[in-house]
């Protein structure tokens, strides 16, 4: 499959045994900064969510920070709409910054879907500011869940997660590798 093989050759896609964010352990981690570093593999992933959306009427599109700041303003640009983020604020995410997106419709994106938190707060804070969302695209999702709206990734894999005290990569003696870096 042509995008796992440049998620792979990107170094975004990742095999080993990883501890996440959460504190869970997983035999596949995507490193998204490898995707956004680079600005050619972003806008040809960009452009499949392009591609997927471009026949419905869409004013705005809206992303988390901080990766869907660039996945807006590059889905946006291909799309000739306007490009916004939403950020948080004292622990909630709002779309604020003068984005007049009232009445208008929204296209909501990320890089990676891991558990829907952060599309799920940035749905909530386009709803705050009256936007209709007209869809949700993302460029990987490694949930399994089902999104309520019009949704795409343009590439899937429902990843397991474990329990440390249930991780089978760890019984196996396998090194545990924490991820990301600062
Ligand atoms: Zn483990």
């Amino acid at each position: 499959m042509e995008i796992e093989k440049l998620l792979i050759d990107l170094k975004v896609l990742k095999k080993g045994h990883f501890l996440l964010n959460s504190g869970l352990h997983s035999e596949y981690y995507f490193e998204k900064f490898r995707i956004l570093e680079n600005p050619s593999a972003t806008t040809k992933l960009c452009g499949i969510i392009v591609d997927h959306f471009k026949g419905l009427d869409i004013d705005w599109v809206i992303g988390p920070t901080t990766g869907g700041v660039i996945i807006a303003f590059e889905v946006a640009r291909q799309l000739n709409r306007y490009a916004g983020f939403a950020e948080e604020r004292a622990g909630k995410r709002i779309v604020g910054r003068g984005f007049d997106i009232k009445d208008r419709n929204v296209l909501v994106v990320d890089d990676v879907l891991t558990t829907g938190k952060s599309i799920q707060e940035t749905l909530n804070a386009v709803e705050l500011k009256h936007g209709k969302v007209v869809g949700v695209g993302v460029l990987v999702d490694r949930s399994n869940q089902k999104m309520g709206f019009e949704y795409f990734a343009t590439y899937r894999k429902a990843v397991e997660n474990f329990e440390p005290d249930n991780c089978p990569l760890c019984k196996q003696g396998i090194s545990l590798t924490k991820p990301g870096g600062v």
